[in-house]
């Protein structure tokens, strides 16, 4: 990365006129962070206080058996409070609001992963918080929204445009022009203007830091391969930033491939041929937009990856072939989802579960003496009602992956 916050060619920060100062603040306040040790110290000591770090690396014997190939390890942030490792960003953007001496929080959120995991924050922080979600999540999303407002934040349903997650963005800027002064805009991603993604993809090296310690503790040598799925990035950049000076070491992006690539109907933005170079929302990276830059409607059925940017620091990975991209269906979701609960007693997110799909895919291709890792964002209590409204249809149960190897599951 050079001074402006550019990776390669991508990211930057394209900004309004008014919000210049407050990012130069922020970015002064998070590089001194970034260089204080004791602030480093403080964010662990909290994470293992609150968030239950380090996380555990799960040795799932019984896929590893099933595939025959490379020894299948899971690395678990569902086990993070709130469930997944958005807690691992929010806590410390938490720590570093408190530095900056501001009072509040503000957040978009389109499933509410994040306005929860934000919420929370607010309260352990003290914070005032107010949360933008479009009107059309605020009613999808009634759980969260009950949780988020039981912590004391205020959900503002956004009613513009389509009411959904970008109409919630603009939103929150337009609440953090007015607000600057004494609010701290909480990004949920490696996405956005700089310094973000750099901000967001410290925090949450602390997967890549952990991971890297616990495999070569446990298996000896370094893994063959990464897996991880990708919505903005952060859970990828987390874990691959433990592994990107191993060149030994692939690291695979798994996207939302939604209803196939060929259907238009996914959020495959590196994966594939759709995605073009664009700004949006502050930053320059690949979008799915169409032909006049107007960014396309996205489908997952994996609200977390459902976003039609990724972040530049991943797109710079993908350009440099450091990163290879892969895309999995919902209907391959869904078999890789159900084999992992069979088999291991686990339940992914159907976000993680994308990066499972790709994993069982190339597992066979490798021999018993490697490893790969999976990093499993989340957990999949939230996704209930998605998962048993599938097993209602259950054609996914014909999907073959792994060389013909089908999803048997007894
Ligand atoms: C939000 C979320 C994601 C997607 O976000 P990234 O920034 O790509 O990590 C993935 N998994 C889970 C469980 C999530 O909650």
């Amino acid at each position: 990365m050079n001074r402006q916050g550019y990776y390669g060619a991508w990211g930057g920060a394209f900004i309004p006129e008014v919000l210049y100062e407050t990012f130069r603040e922020l970015n002064i306040a998070f590089q001194a962070a970034k260089a204080d040790s004791s602030f480093w110290r403080e964010y662990i000591d909290l994470m293992q206080s609150y968030s239950c770090r380090p996380t555990p690396l799960t040795r799932a014997d019984n896929l590893s058996d099933h595939f025959g190939g490379a020894r299948i390890y899971i690395k678990r942030e569902d086990l993070n409070h709130t469930g997944a490792h958005k807690a691992n960003n929010v806590m410390g953007q938490g720590l570093l609001v408190k530095r900056m001496g501001k009072k509040r929080v503000i957040a978009e959120t389109g499933a509410g992963q994040h306005g929860v995991a934000t919420a929370t924050m607010a309260a352990k922080f003290g914070l005032e918080c107010t949360i933008y979600m479009g009107e059309e999540d605020v009613m999808r999303q009634r759980p969260n929204v009950f949780w988020m407002e039981k912590m004391g934040a205020t959900v503002i349903p956004v009613t513009s445009g389509s009411r959904t997650l970008k109409d919630a963005i603009n939103e929150a800027f337009r609440d953090w022009v007015s607000s600057m002064d004494g609010t701290h805009y909480v990004m949920g991603t490696v996405c956005g203007p700089h310094p973000f993604p750099e901000m967001v993809a410290w925090f949450q090296s602390i997967i890549g830091l952990e991971a890297r310690e616990q495999i070569l503790a446990a298996h000896g040598e370094l893994p063959a391969r990464v897996f991880a799925c990708v919505g903005g990035g952060s859970n990828a950049m987390g874990i691959f930033q433990g592994f990107l000076n191993d060149p030994s070491v692939e690291l695979i992006g798994v996207e939302a491939g939604g209803h196939g690539l060929a259907s238009g109907q996914h959020a495959a933005r590196l994966a594939g041929d759709d995605g073009s170079a664009g700004v949006a929302q502050g930053y320059k990276t690949m979008f799915l937009q169409n032909d006049d830059g107007q960014m396309r409607d996205t489908h997952s059925v994996a609200a977390g990856l459902d976003y039609v940017g990724v972040s530049p620091i991943l797109t710079d990975l993908w350009e440099k072939k450091r990163v290879r991209f892969a895309a999995a269906t919902d209907q391959e979701v869904m078999a890789a989802l159900e084999l992992t609960m069979k088999k291991e007693g686990i339940i992914p997110a159907l976000e993680s579960s994308h990066g499972f799909v790709q994993a069982f895919k190339e597992a066979g291709e490798l021999n018993k003496d490697q490893a790969i890792i999976i990093n499993m964002s989340g957990r999949g209590d939230k996704d209930i009602f998605t998962i048993a409204h599938a097993f209602n249809d259950p054609s996914w149960k014909q999907f073959i992956i792994n060389k013909g190897k089908e999803y048997a599951t007894d």
